[in-house]
């Protein structure tokens, strides 16, 4: 079944047009108006998904529609920030109603889980991409940032890193994993957990932070660099989830946890008198949380090894040029 663009937007994008009271105009005009509150700044950002390229392209429509809004969601994690509204631009190669319902689907079903509306956006035909623009809320000075990283902070990563990557690998080399196993690193993949929650109680406790898409050894240089200091990190402290220390050998899975991508958890800095509230906030999101190093004022990071030498890294993070 192929459809008009009017059709197509009507169908499936304008579903949920009034979920929001702070939204004057939505779907439908020339733009969109909000209503920003007085006493908060607003927050914007935008993320793009290329099939290919961001993910494979057998990505059910569903995980489609639900991954391109949580890679948004987690940039908005790192701010400490809250979601409210958001503009979908849709490049498809065709107006298939089976595919545009499955990936609207998804797409909602996180839009409605953060209670947000979504506003408006564009509707182009070529090869499929996803680009959202995220727009919400804070309070003036409480967002986080990659800069503040004061040396003798501790660095914090949350969840597991690898899981997706190693789905990734799961693909192209299939191991030994049971039918459990390979389905949570699929929604490791798939439907990663934005990490909302935890991002907004961080405010006022973390010095630092940032979400990891593109792997923990590029993503925590950013902080590095924005903060002018340097680091060592304990290898053996990365959080690996049982698959990844099962499925591959030792210096495999530190590979995956350091520079696969896609895991979308926090990596975050805090003094040390903050540890116990930390390890609250990660009691009340039950997320896990752990101290895997130290910022320190010598320029460069360090990795560290079981075995107190330095750890080499195998290759480098995820770049797109
Ligand atoms: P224009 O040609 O004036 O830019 P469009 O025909 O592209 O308008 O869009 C009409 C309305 O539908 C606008 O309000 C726009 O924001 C909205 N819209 C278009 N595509 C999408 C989409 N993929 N998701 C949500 N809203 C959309
Ligand atoms: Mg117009």
């Amino acid at each position: 079944m192929l459809l008009t663009e009017f059709e197509l937007i009507e169908n499936y994008f304008s579903s949920h047009k009034n979920a929001r009271s702070d939204v004057i105009v939505g779907i439908g005009d020339d733009a969109a108006i909000v209503r920003v509150p007085p006493e908060k700044e607003l927050v914007v950002s935008t993320d793009t998904l290329i099939a290919g390229v961001h993910f494979p392209t057998e990505t059910s429509p569903e995980d489609i529609g639900y991954k391109a809004l949580a890679v948004n969601l987690s940039d908005f994690a790192a701010m400490g920030a809250e979601p409210a509204w958001l503009t979908l631009a849709l490049t498809i190669p065709t107006a298939d109603g089976e595919w545009l319902k499955r990936f609207s689907q998804g797409l909602f079903e996180l839009i409605d889980k953060y209670s947000m509306q979504l506003i408006g956006g564009d509707t182009t035909r070529g090869p499929l991409s996803i680009t959202i623009q995220l727009m919400g809320l804070v309070s003036p000075g409480r967002a986080l940032h990659r800069e503040g990283a004061m040396p003798g902070d501790i660095i914090y990563v949350t969840g597991t890193l690898g899981d997706a990557g190693l789905a990734l690998l799961e693909k192209q080399h299939p191991m030994n994993l049971n039918a459990t196993q390979r389905s949570e690193l699929h929604t490791r993949l798939n439907r990663p957990t934005p990490r909302i929650e935890f991002g907004n109680q961080l405010q006022g406790i973390a010095s630092s932070a940032i979400d990891l898409s593109d792997g923990l050894s590029g993503d925590l240089q950013h902080i590095l660099n924005r903060s002018h200091v340097g680091a060592t990190v304990y290898v053996e402290k990365l959080p690996r989830s049982k698959s990844v220390l099962e499925a591959v050998s030792t210096n495999e899975n530190i590979g995956l946890a350091l520079s696969a991508g896609d895991d979308y958890e926090l990596c975050f800095t805090a003094p040390e008198k903050a540890n116990a509230e930390i390890l609250a906030i990660s009691k009340n999101c039950l997320v896990s949380c752990v101290a895997i190093g130290i910022i320190e004022r010598e320029p460069g990071l360090r990795w560290i090894n079981a075995d107190g030498k330095p750890y080499i890294l195998p290759s480098q993070s995820y770049q797109h040029f």
